[in-house]
C-alpha cells in the first residue's frame, strides 16, 4: 500500500492506529455478508446448515483481503473532509 495518494496527495497513513475503526467497518460487512449468505443458501437453495457454513468459510477466506482493502478505503473516505 503506497504511503500517498498519486492524485490529491492525501495520506494514507495520517496516524498510527488510524485504521483501528476500519475494523468495525469489515465486522459490520462481514456480519451482514456472513448472514446473507446462509440465509441463501440454507433457505433459497435448500443446502444444509453443515455444507452452506463450510462453503462460509470457503468463500470467506477468499474475500478475506479484499473485504480487508474495501474497509479501510471505506474507513478513509469517511475519516477525510474532501475538498480541501
Ligand atoms: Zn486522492
Amino acid at each position: 500500500m503506497p504511503d500517498h495518494c498519486p492524485k490529491c496527495e492525501q495520506l494514507y497513513f495520517p496516524e498510527p492506529g488510524f485504521y483501528y475503526g476500519a475494523m468495525f467497518i469489515s465486522y459490520v460487512i462481514s456480519g451482514f455478508f456472513c448472514l446473507g449468505f446462509l440465509m441463501f443458501f440454507h433457505w433459497v437453495l435448500d443446502w444444509s446448515l453443515e455444507l452452506s457454513f463450510f462453503l462460509l468459510i470457503v468463500v470467506g477466506a477468499l474475500l478475506f483481503v479484499y473485504l480487508f482493502r474495501i474497509s479501510r478505503s471505506i474507513w478513509l473516505g469517511l475519516m477525510v473532509k474532501k475538498g480541501e
